[in-house]
C-alpha cells in the first residue's frame, strides 16, 4: 500500500522501516530530519509537507508526542484532514487523550476518512522487532483494512472496541506498566540495602510468579544506572494524566493509579523527564537516602 509516515521519532522510524520492510511504499514527514534521513536510507520517501506526504496515499499513519501534535496534525489549514482523499485509512499510533481521538475520529469521519485510534506498546525494542502488541479503536471493516499493515509492525494486534477505545486501552496499559516498574524499583532498593546478591536474586524473581517483562527487558540496566530512553518519564507522565481522567469520567478509582502518577511526576519535577522510565528506580533509591548503586 501507499502509507504517509508523520512523525519519525523512537517509535515511528522502526515502525515505517517495518513497513517498508514488508513492501509497502512509504512517504515520510516529521518536523526533524534525523527520522527522515533512516527512512530514505531505509528505502523511503522524504516530504517536506504533510500535504506533499498525503499526495496519493491509500493510508497515513501518525506517531506524534501527544494529543496537541495530533491535533495539529490533523487539523492545520494544509493538515491530514484538509488535504487527504475520502476514504483514506487514518491510523493514528500516538498514545493521546481518549476524548481527543473520539474528536480527531469524528472529525475525519464527517470528512469521509476512515480513522482508527491505534497506540502500541511493547516500546522501542518491540517497534524493532516489529513485535508491538496494537489496541485499536474504530470501525471493524476499517480496522480489516488496516490489518495487514498492523501486523507489519505488531505481532499482537486486537480490535477493542469503537472510536477512542484504543486509547482507553492504552492508559490501562501504562497503569500496569508503571505499577511493575515501581514494583521491581522497590524490590531492587530492598535487596541492594540487604545483605544478598542483588544480581542473583532478580534472576530468581525472573524465573517465577514475580517474573514480568520489566525484570526481562530493564532489569540490566537498571542495575548499570543506565536510563537511556526507550521510553520517556515526560511521556509516562503524560499517560498517566490520561489515566486518571479516564477514570474520573468512567467514574472508578485507581488508588495504584494515583499513588505512580504521582511518583512518576516527582521524578520529573526533580529533573528526570528526558530519563527512561525504569529511573523510578532512581526516585525510590532517593526516597530511601541511597544513591544510584543502592548504598548510603
Ligand atoms: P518521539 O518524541 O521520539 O517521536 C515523535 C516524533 O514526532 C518526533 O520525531 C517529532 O519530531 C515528531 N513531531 C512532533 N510534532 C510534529 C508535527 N507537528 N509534525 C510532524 N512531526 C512531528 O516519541 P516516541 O517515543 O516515538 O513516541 C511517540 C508516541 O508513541 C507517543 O505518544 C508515546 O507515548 C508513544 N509510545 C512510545 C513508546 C516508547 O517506548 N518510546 C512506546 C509505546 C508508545
Amino acid at each position: 500500500m501507499k502509507v504517509a509516515f508523520i512523525g519519525l521519532g523512537v517509535m515511528g522510524a522502526p515502525m515505517a522501516r517495518n513497513l517498508l520492510k514488508a513492501g509497502h511504499e512509504v512517504t515520510g514527514f516529521d518536523v526533524v530530519n534525523k527520522g527522515l534521513d533512516a527512512l530514505v536510507e531505509a528505502g523511503g520517501n522524504r516530504a517536506g509537507t504533510i500535504k506533499a506526504a498525503l499526495e496519493g496515499a491509500e493510508v497515513a499513519i501518525t506517531m506524534l508526542p501527544d494529543s496537541p501534535q495530533v491535533e495539529e496534525v490533523a487539523f492545520a489549514e494544509e493538515g491530514l484532514l484538509a488535504s487527504a482523499k475520502a476514504g483514506l485509512l487514518y491510523i493514528d499510533n500516538s498514545s493521546i487523550a481518549p476524548p481527543v481521538a473520539r474528536r480527531v475520529s469524528a472529525a475525519a469521519r464527517a470528512r469521509g476518512l476512515r480513522p482508527l485510534d491505534a497506540p502500541v506498546s511493547g516500546g522501542e525494542a518491540g517497534a524493532i522487532e516489529g513485535s508491538l502488541s496494537i489496541m485499536v479503536g474504530g470501525k471493524a471493516e476499517d480496522f480489516e483494512a488496516a490489518r495487514a499493515l498492523l501486523e507489519a509492525m505488531g505481532s499482537t494486534v486486537a480490535h477493542v472496541g469503537g472510536d477512542g477505545a484504543g486509547q482507553t486501552v492504552k492508559v490501562a496499559n501504562q497503569l500496569v506498566v508503571a505499577g511493575v516498574i515501581e514494583a521491581v524499583a522497590e524490590a531492587t532498593v530492598l535487596l541492594q540495602a540487604s545483605d544478598v546478591d542483588v544480581p542473583a536474586a532478580l534472576d530468581v524473581l525472573a524465573g517465577g510468579l514475580a517474573g514480568n517483562r520489566i525484570l526481562d527487558r530493564k532489569r540490566a540496566s537498571m542495575l548499570a544506572g543506565d536510563f537511556t530512553p526507550g521510553f520517556r518519564v515526560d511521556l509516562h507522565h503524560k499517560d498517566l494524566g490520561n489515566l486518571l481522567a479516564t477514570a474520573r469520567e468512567v467514574g472508578v478509582s485507581l488508588p495504584l493509579g494515583g499513588l505512580v502518577a504521582e511518583l512518576m511526576a516527582a521524578l520529573r519535577a526533580r529533573g528526570g523527564g528526558s530519563l527512561d522510565h525504569s529511573a523510578l528506580l532512581l526516585l525510590v533509591q532517593a526516597m530511601s537516602g541511597r544513591d544510584g548503586s543502592g548504598q548510603k
